[in-house]
């Protein structure tokens, strides 16, 4: 059984620069291959076909690997591309029910699935906490901070009967508060413009100034930002699919991850955070087709949702291994 450790003395950077080690990064080889049967998804650019959550995919073999892993985007699952448990796969599968898998346990099935999506959420907010915790200019809020990270750690922690009836939306509404406070804080004296859950799809922001602005929960979905000024923006929540980055300077974006930097299109001359890697579809010159449906939101925004899917808890699907 693996059991991620996440030291609570650890320092903040550490769960950002290195977060496998802090089981903060998905490990499919130790997930029951709960992405592709807890959540549901419908048909759309995204996803080829319609599938009820608690259903396993066709494309799910009997070893929790995806069949089609090397082909996803040929085959019509970009979004499974984009998706980010930050970990929540592996510390239901491995931590809450102790490597019995659903198939093993078939009686546990319903409740792992409820238990997904509510630690898929906590996971999220350690690494929304963890990366508050590298901003400077929120050093007054650190001492808080670490508070909610070692709670949210340990509500990580607990049975699958409490997870399942955690009140997770309150906690995330918590959390939230001193995110956004963290934000204002970073982003002070930057007189950034104020886009909090913005309808900006398809919008044409070509080396727009955005730096410092506030874009949390904003619908960026296709749009043209090619060569914007975005550092220092809060990114939290964003739509960002099919937003084309191409030229764009992220440098310092705040609570930006790497499910939503995949959902975008952008090319070499883009400028990641150091703390997220280049997509590989990006050299390739491949972008995504904004998808139909809107998400909700990260950490208390509307986002939330990867392209298509009804009532997800995520911002995109990573691929799982072969
Ligand atoms: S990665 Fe996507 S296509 Fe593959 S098994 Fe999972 S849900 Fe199905």
């Amino acid at each position: 059984m693996t059991d991620p450790p996440v030291p609570l003395h650890a320092q903040p950077e550490e769960y950002v620069t290195n977060p496998r080690e802090f089981g903060l990064l998905a490990d499919c080889e130790s997930c029951f291959g709960l992405c592709c049967v807890a959540l549901p998804f419908s048909a759309s650019a995204d996803f080829a076909v319609d599938k009820e959550g608690g259903q396993p995919c066709h494309n799910l073999r009997d070893d929790f690997r995806c069949s089609i892993h090397t082909r996803l985007r040929e085959r019509g699952f970009p979004g499974c591309t984009v998706f980010d448990c930050f970990g929540a796969g592996q510390k239901v599968s491995q931590v809450t029910y102790e490597g019995r898998s659903w198939r093993e346990a078939p009686e546990t099935a319903r409740q792992m699935y409820a238990v997904f999506p509510v630690m898929r959420q906590l996971h999220e907010l350690l690494w929304y906490l963890a990366e508050a915790l590298t901003l400077d200019a929120a050093r007054p809020l650190h001492e808080a901070l670490r508070l909610a990270l070692a709670e949210t750690e340990r509500l990580t922690r607990q049975s699958a009967g409490v997870l399942e009836q955690l009140d997770v939306a309150a906690h995330r509404g918590e959390v939230n508060e001193l995110l956004l406070r963290a934000s204002e804080l970073a982003r002070d004296g930057l007189d950034g413009k104020e886009c909090r859950g913005a309808d900006l799809i398809g919008a044409r922001l070509k080396r727009a100034g955005l730096r410092g602005a506030n874009l949390r929960g904003a619908y960026l979905i296709g749009a043209d930002l090619r060569g914007a000024d975005l550092r220092e923006a809060d990114l939290i929540g964003a739509d960002l699919r099919g937003a084309d980055l191409s030229g764009a300077d992220l440098t310092g974006c705040i609570f930006l991850t790497q499910a939503q930097v995949n959902a975008a299109r952008g090319d070499s001359a883009t400028r990641l955070p150091a703390r997220l890697t280049r997509p590989a579809h990006w050299a390739r010159g491949e972008g995504r087709p904004a998808g139909g449906e809107r998400p909700d939101g990260g950490a208390g925004e509307r986002r939330r949702s990867p392209g298509g899917r009804r009532g997800g808890q995520g911002t995109g699907r990573r691929p799982r291994r072969r």
